[in-house]
């Protein structure tokens, strides 16, 4: 499945496209066409998987003129990431975002407030502007970001309260990682037969695949890769990317450093992608770099490593990837780059994956080897 598979307008499709976003994340697969349909959705899925596009992009794309959309979060740094990211998707639409907390002057979030289109709001402020009157919203869209936090932070008295300030004809949404049963509660009171959207986690992998962690700085990701290519010295190996520029970029690095690489993702044409999967499968190339999308259903034998150059979204992608190797019977090795800003994402994989952190091996190690 793609982005392209749902009904979003063509900017969204188009911004998507340019930012690298290829493939949706589970909840997103889910929540979007219900969103679009217009309906009212709880949904529950880990923190990281990708909630604020799960409702940012169907809101986005069916918002008319003249609408607004109020999201509240239950932090400031939230409410700021939050409006960045919808700002982000909404480029080619020319959406305003305002961003609502408390610390900062209210003359100038009163003004963003009214000329914008998202209102990304904590809930203290936001009831604060409205019990004085200082704004007077009639948001079409309600979004309650990480509901959850909101409960463990107290704000539940003041989100019900919010609630009297905004219209009954709305489309309101919940979106949180767990499902506490003050949150059910809540949702019972303010949404409208909602439809309840959860994505749980199963799978286990596969016994013949050894799995190997290496923690590494952000600026250090590329120089690992090769580090750990040399140092592991595969005869054939994928290196997954989550975007189609990484793919373009670490094919054109690897081959840089004297690899036999060549990335295979979407945006190229049928022949070629055809011919880069007949040279890794007669195996006339070493390495191949590809997103996920471009690499379902590739059914090569003999892969001795994967290289998750990021870690996916999602643990069943994580699956997914490793699969391709440890094939009939034969050993296999997935070895994942880990930035300390995905430990959130290998938490996740943790559950189903036995997960032990190493350290690069050092250019002497290398030598050794
Ligand atoms: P959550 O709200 O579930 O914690 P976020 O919405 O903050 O997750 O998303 C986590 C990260 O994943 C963000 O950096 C976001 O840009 C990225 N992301 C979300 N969806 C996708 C996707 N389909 N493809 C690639 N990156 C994505
Ligand atoms: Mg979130």
């Amino acid at each position: 499945m793609t982005f392209n598979d749902f009904n979003l307008k063509k900017e969204i499709l188009r911004r998507l496209e340019e930012i690298g976003f290829e493939k949706p994340s589970p909840i997103q697969e889910k929540a979007i066409p219900v969103v679009l349909e217009g309906k009212d959705v709880v949904a529950q899925a880990q923190t990281g998987t990708g909630k604020t596009a799960a409702f940012g992009l169907p809101i986005l794309s069916k918002m008319k003129k003249g609408e607004k959309a109020l999201v509240i979060t239950p932090t400031r740094e939230l409410a700021i990431q939050v409006s960045e990211e919808i700002f982000r998707f909404g480029k080619y639409l020319g959406i305003h975002t305002a961003t609502v907390y408390g610390g900062s002057s209210y003359s100038r979030q009163i003004k963003h407030i009214q000329n914008s289109e998202f209102i990304v709001a904590t809930p203290g402020r936001l009831l604060d502007l409205l019990k004085s009157g200082k704004i007077d919203i009639a948001p079409s869209y309600v979004i309650l970001d990480e509901a959850d936090e909101m409960l463990d932070m107290g704000f539940l008295d003041d989100i019900k309260e919010i609630f009297k300030f905004v219209p009954s004809d709305r489309q309101t949404l919940l979106f949180s990682a767990t499902m506490p049963e003050p949150i059910k509660n809540l949702a019972r009171t303010i949404l409208k037969e909602p439809e309840f959207i959860t994505i749980t986690r199963k799978q286990v992998t596969n016994e013949n695949i050894k799995e190997y962690f290496y923690v590494i700085d952000e600026n250090e990701r590329k120089d690992a890769l090769i580090r750990l290519i040399d140092y592991k010295n595969p005869s054939k190996a994928i290196v997954f990317c989550r975007t189609k520029k990484d793919v373009d970029d670490i094919a054109e690095y690897l081959r840089g450093a004297g690899f036999e690489a060549k990335g295979l993702h979407g945006d190229m044409d049928q022949r070629k992608r055809e011919e880069v999967i007949r040279a890794f499968k007669n195996d006339r190339l070493e390495i191949l770099v590809a997103t996920d999308v471009a690499a379902r259903g590739l059914d090569v034998n003999n892969v001795t490593h994967v290289f998750n150059y990021h870690l996916p979204l999602d643990p069943e992608s994580y699956v997914h990837r490793i699969g391709r190797t440890g094939r009939a019977g034969k050993e296999g090795m997935a070895v994942s780059l880990v930035t300390p800003h995905e430990f959130r994402a290998l938490n996740r994989i943790q559950k189903i994956s036995k997960i032990e952190l190493k350290e690069i091996p050092t250019l002497s190690d290398v030598k050794n080897s």
